[in-house]
């Protein structure tokens, strides 16, 4: 019987992660499950997966819930607090799936409790990588990947040493303005840019697949998973999202993963790894295989990639200073006072005000806070500036 608990469970991965685990479920025993706003739904896999302890992040939907669930025997929790408290209890395996910055503390405190942490919150990397697989190393925890593309990779490498990884490449579907201009891009709006022609996910992880700074943080965890320098890892547009990564191995061989556009063949492997499990999901036919389109990206359309490339060489905290510069960019296009292309424009400002900066580079926790804090500040304020 194995212990699982769940950060994120009413997500897009979330829900993936409870189908995939009621498939085997006499196999494991939920320990925890938290959300967000779904308060609904929260209680809906709390009824029944059973967890002994669920949390909402939203305090305000503390008395719902627990209105929901009564007469259930289990602990009901509100707030960031108990939901990083919930990360200190020792599982066997967490699911690591809230959306954003939020989930990077979440994943860190995991690290240091759990046998085996499923890594779907990217950002835990992009923003402080080497602080999580320190964390990782220390406690013997496993560190898998829960992103199509470096679950491939992981996949590929089958057991094989990293020294003999060459390259990879990670392929891109391209999003929905893939053969879109920059000026047909320019007036995009929400609802047009979190429409992926190929995956079903939450909204924000959409709309930065549409931006291709989706892409640009997978760049990076690359980096941050697998030992690799930037010029190691290409990026190439795959509109039939079926090829998810190949590996270039140092003999010359490449080594190229497949499978449907859904993310229950990653999870699924991250919670059997090393072995697989039968898992009744989509299969591929040999009639989509017929015709493969590779192309290669267009920087000048989207930048994004180009720009991760560019903190990479940065170093220091530049990876948090990207992906808060993302995140805030992204909000103020949500709330309609920024343009699609702006999203890029801004990442750009924020990685030239932090060249200029003197904070500490040291990696902690809290520098990390930091730079998230006020790279999300001077984003605000230079679009505050613009419009005055
Ligand atoms: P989602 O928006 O569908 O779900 C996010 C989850 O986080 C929800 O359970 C929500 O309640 C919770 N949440 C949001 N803000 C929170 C906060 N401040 N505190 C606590 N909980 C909070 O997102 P998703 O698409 O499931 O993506 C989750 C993560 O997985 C992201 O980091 C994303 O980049 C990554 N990922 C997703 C996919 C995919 O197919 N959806 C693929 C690869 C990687
Ligand atoms: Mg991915």
């Amino acid at each position: 019987m194995r212990s699982i608990s769940i950060f994120g469970a009413t997500g897009s991965i979330g829900q993936t992660t409870l189908d995939v685990i009621a498939q085997q479920s006499d196999d494991f025993q939920i320990q925890v499950l938290t959300g967000n706003g779904n308060v609904e739904l929260l209680a809906e896999q709390t009824r029944r997966f059973q967890p002994n302890t669920v949390v909402i992040a939203d305090e305000t939907k503390h008395a719902q819930l627990e209105k929901l669930l009564s007469g259930m025997d289990i602990v009901i929790q509100s707030g960031r607090d108990a939901i990083l408290d919930a990360a200190r209890v020792d599982v066997d395996w967490v699911m690591s799936a809230v959306v954003g910055f939020a989930g990077f503390e979440i994943s860190l405190i995991a690290a240091q409790h759990c046998k085996t942490l499923a890594l779907a919150n990217k950002e835990s990397l992009v923003c402080g990588g080497p602080l999580l697989r320190a964390a990782c190393a220390k406690y013997e925890t496993n560190l898998l990947p829960v992103d199509s593309e470096h679950s491939a990779i992981l996949q590929c490498l089958n057991g094989e040493e990293l020294e003999t990884v060459e390259r990879v490449i990670i392929t891109a579907s391209g999003g929905p303005f893939r053969e879109f201009t920059l000026d047909q891009m320019r007036d995009v709006n929400a609802s047009q840019a979190a429409a992926h022609p190929n995956w079903s996910m939450g909204q924000r992880i959409s709309i930065d697949s549409a931006s291709m700074f989706n892409k640009a943080m997978e760049v990076i965890e690359a980096k941050e998973l697998f030992d690799l320098s930037n010029d190691q890892i290409e990026v190439l547009i795959h509109p039939q999202s079926i090829i998810h990564s190949i590996v270039g191995f140092n003999d010359g061989n490449m080594v190229a993963q497949m499978g449907p556009a859904n993310m229950a063949g990653a999870i699924g492997y991250a919670l059997n790894w090393p072995n697989r499990a039968p898992l009744d999901q989509q299969r591929l036919t040999a009639k989509e295989l017929v015709s493969l389109e590779f192309n290669e990206l267009d920087d000048t359309r989207f930048p994004a990639v180009a720009l991760a490339r560019r903190a990479i060489d940065m170093g220091g905290l530049s990876g948090a200073v990207f992906n808060a510069a993302k995140e805030q960019a992204l909000d103020l296009f949500l709330a309609q006072r920024i343009g699609f292309l702006d999203m890029a424009a801004l990442v750009e400002r924020a990685l030239d005000h932090y060249m200029l900066s003197e904070w500490s580079q040291d990696m902690t926790l809290a520098n990390i806070q930091f730079a998230d804090e006020k790279t999300r500040e001077f984003v605000q304020n230079s679009i505050t500036k613009d419009v005055a």
